[in-house]
């Protein structure tokens, strides 16, 4: 089958390689239909993910068709359409019958990785580095899925591939990041980013009821989108304003109720701040660029929640703790427990309360898969999701 390639930091290449097959009972192989590229691939893409390597198959938003089951799978049938969430989760462990599926313990066969790096091993994931497992990912033609009578989702022949393929991922992350911040009719939330992860967080922001949703970007084309099909109230270009003074002013010199970072480690900035984060991360004395959460951080009224959905690698300098503990904020954060919120969701587009394909920018084959990876990270021709087939 073709599948698209990591080769080095920068380097990717859709190659020949050999079709996925079943291991264990409870697999599945499914045919790609459609798959998309995520801000998360481009971590890997840019080389700030360690343990990635040559070869390893990219791509963990991904839907299709099932065309192999393994004897234990007993929910799916061959033919089968479904959405495969991103985290891979058994459904047995005490994590996945808290809930926390992105925290499955049985799902990451090289967990002693993170658990060095993090204290705890994280769950597996597709295509994500081999901190996540080292699974196959699904920009490819085929896909073996691992517990798969416990993720993939059904979805009615009725929706387009547009609507369902984010439910993967980013749908259910803005949701997760716009539902911890405990949104009652008067809140004011602010979301840095207003990449895909961020407009379907303020969608999902405004879905739950808030007042009033703050989009920070620097891209005019990504706050005209979020302010015409997100659901933003405001939006605040970090490269024309001070983000600091531009919300004390929008919130009566509060500050916003709840801030959700849809940024992550390669945060872009301006002046010293973005001096001093590029060359610590380069020089490898920290891992990530924590520009938007600090700045989330300091921004957020007293008293109130910061949900970090932005995805963070490591260790971090100059992290306000000192803000953090003094004013009494609440940080919530977490890769998104996916399987949480497929079926819910699932129910939203249904019900035409919500439909999620109002990112989709571009189509290309999966062979431009490369092509489509320098478009969305240099954010050119207005791109914002890809959506990608063979
Ligand atoms: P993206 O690269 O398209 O969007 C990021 C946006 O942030 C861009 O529009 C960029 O201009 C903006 N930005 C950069 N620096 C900023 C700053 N200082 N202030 C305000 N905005 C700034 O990516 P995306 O697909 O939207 O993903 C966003 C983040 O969400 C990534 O870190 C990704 O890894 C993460 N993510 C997390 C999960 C999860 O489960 N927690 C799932 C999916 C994606
Ligand atoms: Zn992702
Ligand atoms: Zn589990």
């Amino acid at each position: 089958m073709r599948a698209n390639c990591w080769m080095g930091k920068k380097k990717l290449s859709v190659e020949h390689v050999p079709d996925p097959q079943i291991l264990n009972a409870r697999d599945a192989i499914v045919k790609i239909t459609a798959t998309t590229i995520c801000g998360s691939d481009l971590h890997l893409y840019n080389g700030f993910m360690p343990t990635m390597q040559k070869g390893d198959i990219l791509g963990h938003e991904f839907m299709g068709e099932v065309v192999e089951l393994g004897k234990a799978v007993k929910n799916l049938k061959v033919g089968d359409r479904v959405v495969v969430p991103f985290c891979i989760a058994c459904g047995n462990c005490e994590s996945c019958q808290l809930g926390n599926f992105s925290c499955c313990e049985n799902s990451n066969p090289t967990g002693w990785m993170p658990e060095k790096l993090m204290g705890h091993a994280t769950c597996g994931a597709f295509g994500y580095s081999h901190l996540t497992g080292g699974f196959a990912g699904g920009q490819a033609e085929y896909v073996r899925v691992p517990y798969a009578d416990f993720g993939p989702l059904k979805v009615p022949s009725t929706l387009t591939d547009e609507q369902v393929l984010f439910l993967s991922d980013i749908f259910p992350t803005g949701y997760m990041g716009a539902e911890n911040c405990e949104i009652t009719p008067r809140k004011v939330v602010a979301v840095w980013g207003a990449g895909p992860v961020g407009q379907l967080a303020i969608a999902s922001a405004r879905l739950l009821g808030a007042e009033r949703i703050i989009a920070i970007d620097r891209f005019p084309y990504r706050l005209r989108l979020a302010l015409d099909k997100a659901g933003a109230t405001d939006v605040i270009n970090y490269e024309q304003e001070n983000v600091q003074e531009a919300l004390l002013e929008l919130t009566g010199g509060r500050g916003p109720d709840a801030c959700i970072d849809c940024v992550g480690l390669e945060a872009h900035g301006t002046g010293l701040q973005y001096a001093y984060d590029s060359t610590k991360q380069k020089l490898q004395l920290q891992q990530d660029r924590p520009i938007a959460v600090r700045e989330a951080i300091l921004a957020c009224r007293s008293g109130g929640i910061v949900s970090i959905m932005g995805v963070y690698a490591g260790f971090v300098d100059k992290f306000p703790l000192g803000s953090l503990m003094n004013r009494g904020l609440t940080i919530r954060t977490g890769q998104c427990h996916v399987h949480r919120y497929m079926k819910p969701l699932l129910e939203r587009i249904v019900r035409g309360e919500i439909d999620p394909s109002f990112v989709v920018s571009h189509h290309m084959n999966l062979d431009d898969t490369p092509k489509g990876y320098d478009l969305f990270m240099h954010k050119q021709d207005d791109v914002m999701k890809i959506i990608l087939r063979s």
